[in-house]
């Protein structure tokens, strides 16, 4: 992969760092390589695979956790983030704390106000560079030991609220600049240039933002202000489902044709009986059960296409493995004709390997990609209409978030019943005293 390099992993930090914008980014992996360095067209798998190949790092993915990391003071500079050689540091902030670093003299004013009860006397006004009225200000702040400048500094994300300055050890070269010198006016240059260069690096990657989105968006073309627009920028369906078509994905959460069991039938048949009729919501819970059960089935054990992306850990690989292998011993069973005491055993201790699964795909730690999670996947298939009011669609579509609620409080109670049933399953294998006791 090595055409794909973009993005590096700091093991301390445990953040996933861009090269090219040389900034932490908000999205995952692949979306954030197809929106902001797509021009060399890499393809949704190659993307995939080089995702994948990250899996095996705990990350931090929470961009509060990450703004928030406070490196060591006097470390070196964290490669491949930007680094700035113009920070202001304040002097007047508790060291133990996290010290509060801007850029320009106006911030550190504000802050000097804010955080320090400082009067405002100084008003910005017309930018006069650093022999202006702003330098004095700062050359002020230099004599009252309030600030020390220049300083060099990072940011794990690089634009809006999210950017948080932290002081680094400077690099080498500019380790004897000092107000005045000829090495800071150096750095300040040096530093000048960097920001053109990143300023005109912003402009172009928002201009190549807007046109992947278009593109994105192409496939089923709501209007870019639209409430569905917007929808399906928030739930990522179109990137997840990318260009595969939708009638082909459809079919990965059809029930198996003829079946008129449930294919969940163990649990739940002793408390409430699944009476479709006098119980439709249940009826219809259990049915999005199976069709989950069948999507998985299809695609991380038969690795049946369309190639919808998925992660799956050792422990539900381990689980999905005994699962469907204590099908095949009740199937064989079966066909043997076997005596109903045994079929009996087997069918339990299928239901019992089937809700253990279950509760690992519930219990998928999501680091990367939302869709690395089967059950995520999942819920962006149940989205495909194929009719509407009946009548079949010529083309499939996306659901709108109205329409959408039924299948997300299905999912919600599908994890209640699983939860409450491995709670039993507890009690019972004696892993705990009684249900509550499971999860404590
Ligand atoms: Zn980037
Ligand atoms: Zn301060």
């Amino acid at each position: 992969m090595a055409a794909l390099d973009l993005i590096e992993y700091h093991p301390v930090f445990q953040v996933l760092i861009c090269k090219a914008c040389k900034s932490c980014f908000q999205t995952s992996i692949s979306r954030h390589i197809r929106l902001k360095h797509n021009k060399a067209r890499y393809t949704y798998r190659m993307l995939r695979d080089y995702e994948a190949s990250f899996c095996r790092y705990p990350v931090i993915t929470s961009r509060d956790q990450i703004r928030e990391i406070q490196p060591p003071r006097s470390g070196p500079p964290i490669k491949p983030l930007q680094l700035r050689l113009d920070g202001i540091l304040c002097l007047l902030c508790d060291p133990l704390h996290q010290p509060y670093i801007c850029r320009t003299i106006r911030s550190m004013r504000d802050h000097m106000h804010a955080a320090h009860q400082h009067p405002k006397q100084d008003r910005p006004g017309r930018a006069r560079g650093w022999k202006g009225r702003q330098g004095l200000t700062l050359e002020r702040w230099l004599q009252n030991g309030a600030v020390s400048a220049p300083v060099a500094c990072q940011s794990f994300f690089s634009g809006g609220s999210l950017v948080r300055y932290f002081p680094v050890s400077a690099p080498r070269s500019d380790q004897q600049a000092r107000p005045g010198s000829t090495a800071d006016t150096e750095a300040a240059g040096f530093d000048l240039r960097f920001q053109v260069e990143a300023a005109l690096k912003e402009i172009e990657t928002e201009e190549a933002e807007g046109g992947a989105a278009a593109r994105g968006m192409s496939m089923l073309a709501p209007a870019p202000t639209s409430e569905q627009a917007r929808w399906l920028q928030l739930t990522e369906w179109t990137r997840f489902l990318d260009d595969h078509p939708l009638d082909q994905v459809a079919r990965l959460i059809d029930l198996p044709v003829g079946t008129t069991q449930r294919i969940v039938s163990g649990w739940t048949s002793g408390s409430q009986p699944a009476d479709p009729v006098s119980d439709p919501p249940l009826a219809y819970i259990l049915e999005s059960l199976d069709r989950l059960l069948c999507f998985v089935y299809r695609r991380a054990w038969k690795k049946m296409g369309p190639d919808l992306h998925f992660c799956l850990w050792g422990a539900q690989s381990t689980a999905l493995t005994e699962t469907v292998f204590a099908a095949e011993e009740l199937a064989a069973a079966v066909r043997h004709k076997e005596g109903q005491e045994r079929l009996k055993g087997l069918q339990k201790s299928l239901d019992d390997k089937c809700l253990v699964f279950c509760i690992s795909l519930l219990d998928h730690p999501l680091y990367g990609d939302i869709y690395d999670s089967l059950v995520v996947g999942f819920t962006a298939v149940l989205a495909i209409r194929e009719t509407h009011e009946g009548k079949p669609l010529k083309r499939p579509r996306l659901s709108e978030a109205v329409s959408y609620t039924p299948h997300l409080s299905a999912i919600v109670k599908i994890s209640q019943l699983l939860v409450a049933e491995r709670a039993l399953l507890a009690v019972e294998r004696d892993e705990a005293d009684y249900p509550a006791q499971a999860y404590s």
